[in-house]
């Protein structure tokens, strides 16, 4: 049974705010109602009754979006799908079941202890497989098992036809097989909402991983250092990392404020591609590269880098020193609940296809030797990526278009004080565009990751920043067709608009 909260329900306030407390920006952009829905059947019934009260209608599962998608919609009504959280095996079509709601932790959990499978989703605890699954959704086992959309069979989707009637679709690679495409990837874009991801086959869970974290002294490295560092990690996952035995290893560079006794901190985790972890060769062959920047080791990565660590001696560095402790997948999975809750936050992404240049390099020391507000306030996150996520076929596949890089990078900025946030997404947006700025990358397209070197953005990873410039759709979408099939898509089954936001498909 679904409740229905209007403006003057005191559950108003709470449940109009998502992860992101920056928005809604002001309290008129609300929607009028919020609808929590329980089941597939009240989703249909307040959608209907959206469309047939000539009211917009916004959808929200986990409440991760990064942009102001889903409570920015005054006079609307605004669908919450978080109570639709079930894990299931479809006694009747032997497909795993994810509805909307099902936050990633719990997704793990159950996949894992009731049928020992995962997905290769995101690292969040609390993020809602709504927006994640269908915008593509990626995490540690990527590199190894694709993106989590790559594994789909099957969409329970509710569109809204020419007259204004929902229809129920079960969509797949037979049944309009072009919606099903573009919600491989795109399924956040505007075209219905999705009640239920259904999956044939899922990737068996690894038995256990090791985690790492190796540290940088950060406030006495040199820009050269600096340069040399970022350039050792972006040649190794363009280089040795695109080779399948290496696919078992994730890392994330997290590069922050320089400060006084402040560190650089790279956090592992390895599996052999057999899920087992009996020989650590190519985790330590990483680590070695790392060894002549007096790496330091850091056994718990997940706590503070600042925490103690094993400093390396002339003997024995890092790599060597280094002692594996395996510990069950699951754990690892599941063990990191942070996420940046309670703060207003803005984000940015790049697909990289090669190393860094040493202007790109330049450019973030430099910024992050500064003193400015977001200087303060921000890190970058430089993951890796490739591996079976860049399976050529699956460009033609899915509606993820970025199938050739080895990195993905990812800015967040954290604050707290709302009389802050114009100077923050200012300051962003120009150090971002300091970096895709000068002779490595095209002349048509400075300021953007776009060119031989770069594949764009992740829309997951939305930035309204990105639609100042005209040719946005192939940042997110690439240039080979995908956003002209999609504007397709979206006119087949989506033909009055109903379902937009800042960044949803543009009707052809
Ligand atoms: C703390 C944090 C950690 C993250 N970590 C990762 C990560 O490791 N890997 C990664 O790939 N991404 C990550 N993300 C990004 C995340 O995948 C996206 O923000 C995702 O869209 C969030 O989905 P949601 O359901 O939680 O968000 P919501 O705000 O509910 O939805 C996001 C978008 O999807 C649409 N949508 C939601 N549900 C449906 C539906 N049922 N049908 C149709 N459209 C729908 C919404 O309308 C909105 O436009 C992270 C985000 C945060 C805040």
């Amino acid at each position: 049974m679904d409740a229905s909260v209007t403006r003057q329900d005191p559950r108003y306030q709470a449940l109009l705010r998502g992860h992101n407390l920056r928005f809604p920006e002001n309290a008129s952009m609300g929607p009028a109602r919020i609808v929590v829905c329980t089941t597939p059947a009240d989703v249909h019934r307040a959608l209907q009754t959206a469309v047939h009260d000539g009211v917009r209608p916004t959808v929200r599962s986990g409440g991760h979006c990064y942009e102001n998608f889903t409570a920015n919609n005054p006079g609307g009504v605004l669908l919450d799908l978080s109570q639709l959280s079930t894990v299931d095996l479809d006694p009747r079509t032997g497909e795993y079941c994810i509805a909307p709601g099902a936050v990633l932790g719990d997704v793990y959990q159950s996949l894992y202890k009731r049928y020992g499978l995962t997905l290769p989703a995101g690292s969040c605890y609390s993020v809602g497989a709504g927006g994640h699954i269908s915008g593509g959704g990626y995490g540690l086992l990527s590199r190894l098992q694709g993106l989590s959309s790559d594994w789909l069979e099957a969409i329970d989707i509710l569109t809204v036809d020419a007259s204004g009637k929902v229809i129920e679709r079960r969509v797949d690679r037979k049944n309009d097989p072009d919606l099903f495409r573009a919600c491989c990837g795109a399924g956040g874009a505007g075209f219905g909402i999705i009640t239920a991801f259904r999956f044939k086959d899922l990737p068996v869970a690894p038995r256990e991983v090791v985690e790492v974290g190796l540290r940088f002294p950060w406030d006495t490295m040199t820009e050269q250092q600096f340069i040399a560092l970022l350039t050792t990690y972006g040649d190794y996952w363009a280089t040795r990392g695109c080779d399948p035995d290496t696919w078992g290893l994730f890392a994330l560079l997290g590069v922050g404020p320089k400060r006084e006794d402040g560190w650089l901190g790279l956090h592992m985790q390895f599996c052999q591609p057999d899920g087992k972890v009996d020989d650590v060769s190519v985790l330590r062959e990483f680590m070695a590269k790392f060894d002549r920047f007096n790496s330091e080791l850091i056994s718990s990565p997940h706590r503070e880098f600042a925490n103690a660590a094993t400093k390396p001696t002339a003997r024995q560095p890092a790599s060597a020193a280094y002692k594996p402790k395996r510990i069950p997948w699951l754990e690892a999975a599941t063990s990191d609940r942070s996420g940046g809750n309670g703060a207003r936050a803005k984000y940015k992404s790049a697909y990289m296809k090669r190393s860094f240049v040493p202007a790109e390099a330049r450019a973030i020391y430099r910024f992050y030797s500064g003193n400015s507000i977001t200087a303060r306030s921000s890190v970058i996150s430089i993951d890796s990526y490739g591996g079976a996520v860049n399976r050529p076929q699956l460009a033609a596949e899915t509606a993820i278009a970025q199938r050739s890089s080895t990195m993905k990078l990812q800015w967040q900025c954290y604050w707290f004080d709302p009389a802050e946030d114009a100077q923050h997404l200012r300051e962003l947006d120009a150090f971002y565009t300091s970096i895709y700025t000068g002779e490595h990358v095209g002349p048509h397209h400075q300021g953007t990751p776009w060119g031989d070197r770069y594949e764009g953005c992740y829309m997951n990873y939305a930035d309204i920043d990105m639609l100042r410039y005209p040719y946005w759709p192939e940042l997110f979408y690439g240039r080979d067709g995908l956003y002209e099939f999609l504007q397709k898509v979206k006119q087949s089954y989506d033909p009055n608009n109903v379902f937009h936001h800042a960044m949803s498909i543009r009707p052809a």
